[in-house]
């Protein structure tokens, strides 16, 4: 029996799996709760439970692919055969058009060691600058707006389980019932202790109909939303002024930029009723603990970082963030979403959140990797604008893809996937044959979550252990292996570890003094505590479960407000296009899919678009009939679920599925590089 954490969401629940190993005589292992394990003390969804699905997979892949020249085909070969041709094929490319030739491509479902060591692998063996991952498409808005406002983005800046003392808890863009139901019971806690929950949401999902209040705006308002509810609570006074003036710089242009968002303005840009507006911000104004989470929803525009920044203004004027049971934080969405985001696979940073154009960073960091700092690359491109340049003149000719499905998960994903096909070179690493492997020309075979030993860290900045329990087919590697059987061929004189427990010692000494300090934190400490929260800069420091209490991460200590302006979405309906699109998730699927869709027991109904009973009476399709959704990058034919939930200028698709991303706007935001997923404008007719 090990005790370990699932493959899937920022949750990270923990679980036991039995042996269900050859030494046992079993056939396959099975998942049974782990409830010491405070997160989700026993409580899985069925994702979780179903998690051994892929372990033993007829569609596994167990050995190195390479793409045969002449016929085009996949064909099987050895190890050193495969590796050899992709060190080779980047030492040509890079020798005929430079270093950032080769790019790479990680993910945020990565363990912290590969996450590591694959930024340590481009900008040391590779000496590309060219590495961005998926994590810029899932909370980078958030991780922007926090940085700026606190000093330092940590998703959840205290545990998940204080939103149950809160008086009132605000959830913008989250639908956490359907993407972490086990967090859903914090809720109903929440309520049986007296308080309210709102929820912020163009459709009404399964967690809006667990809300106090439900507020419905047209997607792409958020902001607007925000802007009027901190107008309400300042004319109501409500603000917190001792906090305001102890705690935070900023507030007076703030103050006049909100000073013209009137309820009315608000409800003629939002569609939200300037009542509702009111009662919100007199439910705000008079409770103790506040606490506003953000998510996808309000994150993934191209306004994304200005969006959370409104509701973040909104908490500081309450003074709510640092206050017990009450602040601001963003529900990170990928298993390794926080930890991904930390230690250098992006591309304008190095471990411990240090910024890779800082040249104290830089020193630090070369001196932990022993070259010389010089030798570091700058920051590269973010991950849209990465695979937007792949194969043109003057953007990357190869590219190495860890952990990440992009032909399902990019937005204006028909123009990727051409991007890919541009490439001279395209290696994926992953345990089945993705969308995106399909199309390389190298495929790499890897271990997966309970066959491998690694940490990660949670949407609250737990740092959690996962653990080997299973032996892996004979065939696949570990990522850890490849990057140091490449770095090796590619000539890299620096130590590239393949043990994961030695990979995080080192990221130990690289995150040292760093925003995100892992110097504290040992494999056994993990074990014996259930979890250490960074920051934990020594061996003797508790971590931070709860950050901000004191003081904010700025060198005086306070937060900041900035004052952001409302700014439609970068696509909106017209007569071509009159509806709006706005894309998520379902229960029973993960991301891109390529795990959840192949595990048997999960129902997998494929692509499926949400249209109010209005719209489909106006368009003339019923309920299972195909429509055909089209927008300026590309078009779907799609069933019809009709549904009351959503409003009636609005359609949803899922984008599990090939699918919703031909349709998705890859307009970015300015500060995240964030691209719009959550809103365009869509023409829905009979096929
Ligand atoms: Fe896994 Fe997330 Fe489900 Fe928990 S909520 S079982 S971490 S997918």
């Amino acid at each position: 029996m090990t005790t370990t954490h699932c493959p899937y969401c920022s949750l990270q629940c923990g679980m036991r799996l039995t042996a269900g190993d050859r030494l046992a005589g079993q056939a396959a292992p099975e998942v049974t709760p782990w409830e010491e394990f405070g997160v989700n003390q026993g409580a899985l969804c069925r994702k979780g439970w179903t998690a051994t699905g892929l372990l033993k997979h007829r569609e596994r892949l167990t050995t190195p692919l390479l793409r045969d020249r002449a016929s085009g085909e996949l064909r099987p070969v050895s190890w050193e055969e495969a590796l050899d041709v992709v060190a080779s094929r980047c030492a040509e490319l890079q020798s005929a058009h430079g270093a950032d030739a080769v790019a790479v491509f990680g993910g945020g479902g990565l363990t912290n060691e590969k996450s590591y060591l694959l930024g340590k692998f481009a900008r040391v063996a590779l000496g590309t600058s060219q590495i961005d991952y998926n994590g810029r498409w899932c909370m980078s808005s958030a991780a922007a707006a926090g940085a700026r406002a606190f000093g330092v983005d940590r998703g959840l800046p205290f545990p998940l389980a204080d939103i149950e003392q809160a008086d009132v808890l605000v959830l913008v863009g989250s639908n956490l019932a359907e993407t972490m139901p086990p967090a859903a019971r914090h809720l109903a806690r929440l309520r049986e202790n007296g308080g309210k929950v709102v929820v912020v949401d163009p459709r009404l999902t399964p967690t809006g109909e667990l809300a106090d209040e439900f507020v419905q705006p047209v997607p792409g308002t958020d902001l607007a939303v925000a802007l009027g509810l901190l107008h309400l609570v300042v004319a109501g006074g409500f603000l917190d002024e001792e906090y305001v003036a102890q705690r935070t710089v900023g507030f007076e242009a703030v103050r006049d930029s909100v000073t013209a968002w009137w309820p009315e303005r608000v409800e003629r840009v939002s569609g939200v009723p300037a009542s509702q507006l009111r009662e919100l911000a007199r439910m705000l104004g008079e409770a103790e603990r506040v606490v506003v989470l953000t998510a996808r929803g309000a994150e993934q525009h191209a306004t994304g970082t200005d969006t959370v920044l409104a509701w973040i203004n909104l908490a500081l004027a309450l003074g709510a963030p640092g206050r017990p049971f009450a602040g601001y934080g963003c529900l990170t969405g990928q298993g390794n979403g926080q930890g991904g985001r930390e230690h250098g696979q992006k591309a304008d940073q190095l471990p411990g959140y240090r910024m890779i154009d800082d040249p104290a960073a830089r020193e630090h960091v070369a001196g932990v990797w022993g070259v010389v700092p010089d030798s570091l690359p700058g920051k590269g491109r973010s991950a849209y604008e990465l695979l937007d340049a792949l194969g043109t003149e003057a953007g990357p000719k190869a590219m190495l893809v860890f952990g990440s499905n992009i032909v399902v998960s990019a937005p204006n994903a028909r123009q990727v996937s051409q991007r890919l096909d541009a490439l001279d070179l395209l290696v994926v690493a992953d345990i089945v044959m993705s969308e995106t492997a399909a199309r390389a020309h190298v495929v790499l075979p890897i271990t997966q979550w309970s066959e491998e030993d690694g940490t990660m860290t949670n949407l609250e900045g737990r740092v959690i252990r996962r653990k080997r329990a299973l032996t892996p087919p004979r065939g696949v590697r570990s990522d850890l292996d490849i990057i140091a059987g490449l770095a090796s061929r590619l000539g890299a004189t620096a130590d590239f570890p393949t043990d994961p427990a030695t990979v995080f010692e080192e990221l130990r000494r690289a995150s040292a003094g760093g925003k995100a300090d892992y110097a504290g934190i040992t494999w056994e400490r993990i074990e014996e505590e259930g979890g250490v929260f960074w920051p934990c800069p020594d061996l003797t420091h508790p971590g931070t479960p709860r950050m901000f209490a004191e003081e904010f991460a700025h060198p005086d200590g306070r937060a900041r407000f900035h004052a952001v302006e409302h700014r439609g979405a970068a696509e909106v309906p017209d007569a071509d296009y009159p509806v709006y699109l706005t894309t998520g998730r379902v229960l029973a699927q993960y991301q891109s899919g390529a795990q959840t869709r192949r595990v048997r027991e999960l129902p997998d109904q494929g692509p499926f678009v949400e249209l109010h009973p209005m719209l489909a009476g106006r368009i003339g399709v019923a309920e299972g009939e195909p429509v055909r959704l089209s927008t300026r990058r590309g078009s779907l034919r799609v069933p019809v679920r009709v549904v009351p939930t959503i409003r009636p200028d609005t359609v949803f698709v899922p984008f599990h599925w090939v699918g919703a991303n031909l349709l998705t706007n890859d307009a970015l935001d300015p500060t995240s590089r964030m691209p719009e997923f959550k809103v365009c404008a869509v023409a829905v007719s009979a096929p």
